[in-house]
């Protein structure tokens, strides 16, 4: 038995057999060729692209077919990938100039581009560099007419394994017999991790070396909340993780009963519980999920995307799909949230600052490039009449600020309705509060727009002047901080006193030992990843405003964080059984 431990990238546990994915590392032959063999291998080399980007329209429609809402979208890209010129002048030279062979030449020059992302501080663009070699692997395989091995249909149910999954592995896969996942590289945001949590099935990636410690039909435990896989577990190991399974399910189908119920306290005050998403592919999971919609749409995970920045009608039908698969229920899309700590592949030296995170980035960076700001309002403004849209602008950290947005967004919005094209005119609009400033005056920020939403995540970062992906002073990042929580107070008084809700966003929406002070502090609309909402709603559920009230009023009196912890893990602990976080 050995225990192996790497990122949690999915909840649940997963027990089975080993499916080994060797997508075989495809050995790429080098030869030079002949001026006079130049022709033949420039030939080889389109007819290896268009099968390609054929093979890619083909896997695009038959996924469109089979789902309802569009998952193959990243195929866009893929085919953008294939026809990037820069990429095929390149190539082209390296058959033409220097004589290699098509397959050398298409290794070497991706290569060189796959080592300049995975060069990127951001892991989201690091992980970008999987796209680019899915693409080359489809066309390596058909210079060299390899077939790829299939996970599209399965015959028994297995527990994958791979060095790295494709995103096109894990969209295509066979998910009704992938019952986990678990892969040497891979991080949080990865493809692999995004689709995982969207699919619901555990995963536990960047293990290392997993490939090397596993056989075929290996039996194999995935911890995808622990982030930690055990191969060949003994029996008293698996009769322990049977066991944890069975609860896993009791739990999970317990809560999921709930789905039809409101979350609503003991003495009835209605709470809105809503999702987070990054990908359209989401929406899926967050109705299964009963959701009560779309709390965040991190826009800006549209555009970390390799190929060209998404035009105003690629824009237009991803936000027209998540809205009309979402129905009546309400969409909330963040506008463009780049820089800091999320950049644009090839894009690092003009985002480069000494504070990134203090300097050009979200709405700030939005107003001075207003070409692309502007796309993007086009596209949402035209999306508007295909389901329940809220506009959400982040950053937000002064009315100043806030009053150029608005005028700006109506400048959009004029301009469309003299081009005579149908949208809907009552947007709600609302500003993210993730800056102490705006916190502070929020009941100034608040006369402007129709919501809030608490960006806990970034208030918290600010607040405590600690960086949120540092790990060495991780232990300063304090959602209990007694400082966070008089902000979190003062913001929702503002709110309320302009008559507006307010929601949170942050990942302090979905913590469980958080819900009760939330609901005490009169948090109207909680929003979280899917796979949170049912416990959330549980709790919610369970206690009374006058509960939670108290308790709010306890923690207040308390000088520390860490004594606040304390209370408030044991109260927590004491009503609800195992609560995760
Ligand atoms: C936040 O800051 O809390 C938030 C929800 O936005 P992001 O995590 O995308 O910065
Ligand atoms: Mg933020």
């Amino acid at each position: 038995m050995k225990t192996i431990n790497g990122i949690s990238a999915s909840q649940g546990i997963a027990i089975g057999k080993v499916f080994f994915y060797l997508d075989e590392y495809l050995r790429v032959p080098e030869y030079k060729i002949t001026e006079e063999e130049v022709d033949v291998e420039l030939a080889r080399f389109t007819a290896a692209i268009d099968k390609t980007r054929e093979e890619l329209k083909q896997l695009k429609l038959s996924i469109n077919k089979e789902s309802s809402i569009n998952e193959a979208g990243f195929l866009d890209a893929h085919i953008l990938m294939l026809d990037d010129p820069e990429l095929s002048k390149l190539i082209t030279k390296k058959i033409t100039e220097e004589h290699h062979n098509a397959e050398w030449a298409l290794y070497a020059v991706i290569k060189q581009y796959i080592d300049l992302l995975q060069s990127s501080n951001d892991e989201y663009i690091r992980e970008r560099s999987f796209d680019l070699r899915d693409v080359a692997r489809r066309v390596l395989g058909n210079l060299l007419y390899k077939k790829r091995v299939d996970l599209t249909h399965l015959t028994e149910e297995i527990i994958l394994i791979a060095h790295e999954l494709m995103p096109s592995d894990t969209l295509t896969m066979d998910k009704r017999m992938v019952k986990g996942i678990a892969t040497d590289a891979g991080g949080k945001t990865s493809h692999t991790a995004i689709l995982a949590r969207a699919f619901e099935i555990p995963a536990v990636l960047g293990l290392r070396n997993i490939t090397a410690e596993v056989r075929n039909g290996d039996q194999i435990i995935i911890d995808g909340g622990k982030g930690v896989v055990i191969v060949n577990p003994d029996d008293e190991t698996l009769e322990e993780y049977r066991q944890r399974l069975r609860e896993w399910q009791r739990k999970e189908s317990e809560l999921l009963n709930l789905n039809m119920l409101a979350a609503e306290t003991r003495d009835g005050k209605k709470i809105l519980l809503m999702a987070n998403i990054e990908v359209p592919e989401e929406t899926e999971s967050v109705l299964s999920h009963g959701a009560d919609g779309v709390g965040l749409y991190r826009s800006e995970f549209f555009f970390i995307q390799p190929g060209e920045f998404a035009t105003e009608e690629e824009q237009y039908q991803a936000y027209s799909r998540v809205l009309s698969s979402m129905g009546d229920k309400p969409v909330t899309i963040r506008t463009i949230d780049l820089g800091g700590d999320k950049i644009l592949p090839g894009t690092a030296a003009y985002f480069e600052e000494t504070n990134p995170i203090l300097g050009w980035r979200s709405i700030r960076f939005c107003m001075t490039r207003k070409d692309i700001f502007e796309t993007q309002l086009r596209a949402l403004l035209r999306a508007s009449v295909h389901g329940n849209l809220r506009i959400m602008f982040p950053m937000i950290s002064g009315v100043e600020e806030l009053e150029q947005v608005l005028a700006f967004y109506e400048d959009v919005k004029a301009a469309l309705v003299s081009e005579g094209v149908e949208i809907n005119h009552n947007i709600p609009i609302g500003i993210m509060i993730e800056v102490p400033s705006a916190a502070m005056t929020a009941d100034i920020l608040a006369r402007k727009v129709k919501f809030f939403s608490i960006g806990t995540n970034d208030l918290i970062q600010y607040t405590i002047a600690v960086d949120r992906g540092n790990e060495k002073i991780a232990y300063l990042y304090e959602p209990f901080h007694p400082g966070v929580l008089r902000l979190l107070k003062m913001i929702i008084e503002g709110a309320h006193s302009q008559s507006i809700p307010v929601a949170m966003c942050g990942e302090m929406a979905g913590d469980p030992y958080a819900a009760v002070i939330l609901l005490g502090l009169g948090l109207d609309v909680f929003s979280m990843s899917s796979f949170s909402i049912p416990e959330i709603k549980n709790i919610i559920r369970s206690v009374s405003m006058v509960e939670a009230e108290e308790l709010v009023g306890t923690i207040f009196e308390m000088k520390s964080y860490q004594e606040i912890d304390r209370f408030v893990r044991g109260w927590m602990d004491e009503r609800f059984e195992s609560l995760r976080r």
